[in-house]
């Protein structure tokens, strides 16, 4: 692996609703950005190992070299190896994946000490060698999700465009409130992105102008938004990006797009 000699941005993709598109954002981000010429490395933190299916793996059950492993590592106090499991995947982002073995390690981070700090330490190892390194998180507030703020500099939210997302909205910004206060004073918002966008209601714009409302001040929403797309749930069945399966499509627009975005928002 080449040295960059840079330290890298680490953007955390949280929402402890399922189903809202941070896997897939994860990914298509993730290659957005590989795509602008930066070296880009894509953290599963999830046990269901979505990212890793994403990225083509047939059976992520079935590899040893995994976050798990290097979270086992850094509990045990022994040094990783940068370059330790990391992936390639076809469209040029590099990846640590995911399997079941997770869930045992987050139960086994309950007790150790420093527990929030794991992911960190693993992260300030690996960081010389990207520009941006992405943590898919998962499904939940729990010890890994944690560890996912306290390693990040910025959080990116994806919020699907329901009504019912704002209840959630609220207990994950007070979380992430928590975490600036005690663990990671620096932590930032990347921003608010509404997800799977049906163009056919209105709500996204009503959606868009609540959250504005309510948390505006404190976080920025993207103005671009990612439309709701067979195409994109075809891609990550294929263990593609939007931009090979269907880029002349709405979707690989608006990754287009929020790629530029993030870019703009500098490190
Ligand atoms: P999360 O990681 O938040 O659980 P995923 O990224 O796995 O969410 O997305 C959940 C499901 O919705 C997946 O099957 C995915 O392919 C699909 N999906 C994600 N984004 C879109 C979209 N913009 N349009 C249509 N389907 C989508
Ligand atoms: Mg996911």
């Amino acid at each position: 692996m080449e040295n960059t000699g840079r330290k890298s941005k680490v953007i955390a993709m949280a929402n402890q609703k399922g189903g809202v598109s941070k896997t897939t954002t994860t990914v298509n981000l993730g290659i957005g950005l590989a795509k602008a010429g930066k070296k880009i490395l894509l953290i599963d933190a999830d046990a269901q190992g979505s990212l890793t299916a994403s990225m083509g793996i047939r059976e992520p059950d079935k590899l040893k070299e995994t976050l798990a492993a290097v979270i086992t590592s850094v509990m045990e106090g022994q040094e990783v190896e940068a370059g330790f499991g990391i992936l390639t995947h076809e469209e040029g982002v590099q990846f640590l994946p995911a399997n079941i073995d997770l869930a045992a390690v987050e139960v086994s981070l309950i007790s150790a000490m420093s527990r929030e700090y794991m992911l960190k330490e693993y992260i300030e190892a690996v960081a010389p060698y990207y520009d941006y390194i992405i943590i898919d998180c998962m499904p939940s507030l729990g010890m890994l999700t944690i560890n996912a703020l306290a390693a990040a500099d910025t959080v990116l939210i994806p919020l699907q465009a329901q009504f019912l997302s704002l209840k959630g909205l609220e207990q994950l910004i007070a979380t992430i409130m928590r975490i600036k206060k005690r663990i990671n004073p620096a932590l930032d918002f990347e921003g608010i992105l509404l997800t799977m966008v049906d163009a056919r209601t209105n709500y996204a714009k009503d959606i868009m102008e609540l959250v504005r409302e309510n948390y505006g001040q404190i976080i920025p929403v993207f103005e671009n938004y990612i439309p709701l797309s067979v195409r994109v749930a075809e891609a990550s069945a294929e263990g593609k990006s939007i931009f090979v399966h269907d880029p002349k499509g709405k979707a690989a627009e608006a990754y287009g797009i929020l790629t530029k975005e993030v870019l703009a928002h500098g490190k």
